[in-house]
């Protein structure tokens, strides 16, 4: 059978994958999420298991120590990772699996993955990054600082990726996004992994 295909989407906190992903899996039924885990504290309106898997540091490490994420990385301080069942799982059914996760963890994946379609979100200027994260207003000042400067850095990550989307408007970038998946599905060669 036919593996499905691995979306991997990051790019620089503010840049909007958040709001891409969201739209990308509401007009694509067939596309599914791996709900990542994380330690960190669950935002207001975030719910386990929708939005992350909340967990304590402690399971977290036992989990790594089990082999049983397939990527995970420290961002801002706090635990994140891909549960990798699950993901297999569905690609070895033939669905597709969609991945939001940050660029060290994309990296990772691209390694042990590199059949993945590594997609790189970017922000339409630095200017609207940083009115995106001030209007987000769930960060502390220091927060939001940390963020902005590592966007600037993260931003040199684009070549590592297949491609590049430009997030001026979301329907756009989606759109872009779904022709990319198209033409991937397309594609006569294709590894197997
Ligand atoms: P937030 O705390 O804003 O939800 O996420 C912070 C960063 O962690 C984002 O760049 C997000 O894409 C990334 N992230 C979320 N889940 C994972 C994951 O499972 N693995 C990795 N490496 N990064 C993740």
């Amino acid at each position: 059978m036919k593996k499905g295909l691995l979306l991997v989407i990051s790019g620089p906190s503010g840049a909007g994958k958040g709001t891409i992903c969201k739209s990308l899996l509401e007009q694509n039924s067939n596309i599914n999420l791996s709900v990542s885990a994380t330690t960190r504290e669950p935002r207001p309106g975030e719910v386990e298991g929708v939005n992350y898997y909340f967990l304590e540091k402690e399971k977290f490490k036992s989990m790594i120590v089990e082999g049983e994420f397939l990527e995970h990385a420290e961002v801002y301080g706090n635990y994140y990772g891909t549960p990798k069942a699950k993901v297999m799982e569905k690609l070895n059914s033939g669905e597709d699996v969609l991945l939001e996760i940050d660029i060290q963890g994309a990296l990772k994946v691209k390694e042990i993955y590199p059949n993945g379609v590594f997609i790189f979100i970017l922000p339409p200027s630095m200017e609207e990054l940083k009115s995106r994260l001030e209007g987000r207003g769930t960060e502390t000042k220091e927060a939001m600082l940390r963020r902005m400067e590592s966007a600037y850095h993260e931003i040199e990550y684009v070549f590592k990726y297949d491609y590049a989307v430009l997030n001026d408007k979301v329907d756009l970038a989606v759109k872009t996004i779904e022709s990319i998946i198209e033409a991937e599905k397309a594609r006569v060669h294709r590894q197997e992994n």
